[in-house]
């Protein structure tokens, strides 16, 4: 069953996905919503209170009154409550997901990148009006109906419309990458999979799908390489003739956050680069879109199987 959240809150818009950041890898884009995660993300193994000043905020965004925001309130407070968190550690994910499958209660947690009024990366030329949370959100629901056809629980992070927020005592209502983790963290999931679209304005020649995984910080464990693997493998049997995927792994505090505080396995997907052309051409085919969450439900049963 997809359960869908509601929150209000927001990321900084900015002209680049917030999580296609800053890593030491190739093409980089870099912005101040990433460099206040990586200032966050340097003693998080336990968080009494989270820090929300170096959290993105949203002073514009308003919390709709439906009987889903009830619902979603009690949610957002499980969610804060488990950013204090404790890694599960190799073995005790193993026995999860050994348990899980017995059972048939593996649960995938996606988060579709940005939404609402995050549009991600924009880039008018190749995409006119469709933005980088259109796009995550589009595969995020295809990878989800994918995976709910073939047995999984799936979660998402947000539905695009609605989405849990964290109200703290300050009365900020927050949704930023870290809320995402512990609203994750929250769910008796088993896997975590963020979807985003890359951006490199300085040279419309890079192109591809990169997956981004964690090392050595205090979540990560062999299962994020095998999951990143199992689906670049997918990808590129789905995708033959297309550029090969690239595993980008990022350790301890250069992690994103999305993938360093969730406890179960974890990896963020760049799906395309929307400033190259055929790039953008392919994220906003629909059908593209398909196959792309087909492969990527392909990488996640082969991970569990
Ligand atoms: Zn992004």
């Amino acid at each position: 069953m997809k359960k869908h959240i509601q929150i209000c809150a927001v990321l900084l818009c900015v002209l680049l996905c917030t999580a296609c950041g800053d890593n030491t890898a190739a093409p980089q884009t870099t912005d101040a919503v990433t460099t206040a995660e990586h200032t966050q993300a340097t003693d998080e193994t336990t968080i009494a209170v989270p820090d929300v000043t170096s959290e993105p905020t949203d002073a514009q965004s308003e919390v709709t009154t439906t009987e889903a925001t009830t619902e979603a309130t009690t949610k957002a407070t499980t969610a804060l409550n488990v950013l204090q968190y404790t890694p599960l550690g190799e073995k005790e994910i193993k026995n999860r997901m050994t348990q899980a499958k017995k059972d048939g209660t593996l649960c995938v947690v996606i988060d579709p990148g940005h939404g609402l009024v995050d549009p991600g990366a924009v880039h008018d030329e190749n995409l006119g009006d469709v933005t980088e949370s259109d796009i995550t959100l589009a595969i995020a629901n295809k990878l989800a109906a994918v995976l709910e056809d073939r047995g999984y629980t799936v979660v998402l992070t947000h539905d695009g419309e609605t989405k849990p927020y964290t109200e703290y005592d300050d009365g900020k209502a927050v949704y930023g990458p870290s809320e995402r983790c512990g609203f994750s963290n929250a769910q008796d999931a088993h896997l975590f999979i963020s979807l985003h679209c890359d951006a490199y304005p300085q040279s419309a020649d890079v192109s591809g799908t990169r997956i981004y995984y964690p090392v050595d910080t205090p979540n990560s464990t062999k299962y994020d390489k095998e999951i990143a693997s199992a689906c670049k493998k997918a990808l590129e049997k789905a995708f033959p003739d297309a550029k090969k995927v690239s595993l980008m792994d990022m350790h301890g505090e250069d992690c994103y956050t999305v993938i360093y505080k969730t406890v179960v396995p974890s990896i963020l997907v760049e799906c395309g680069f929307i400033t190259n052309k055929d790039d953008a051409a392919k994220l906003l085919d629909e059908t593209w879109q398909q196959s792309f969450a087909d492969a990527l439900a392909n990488g996640v049963d082969t991970f569990f199987n």
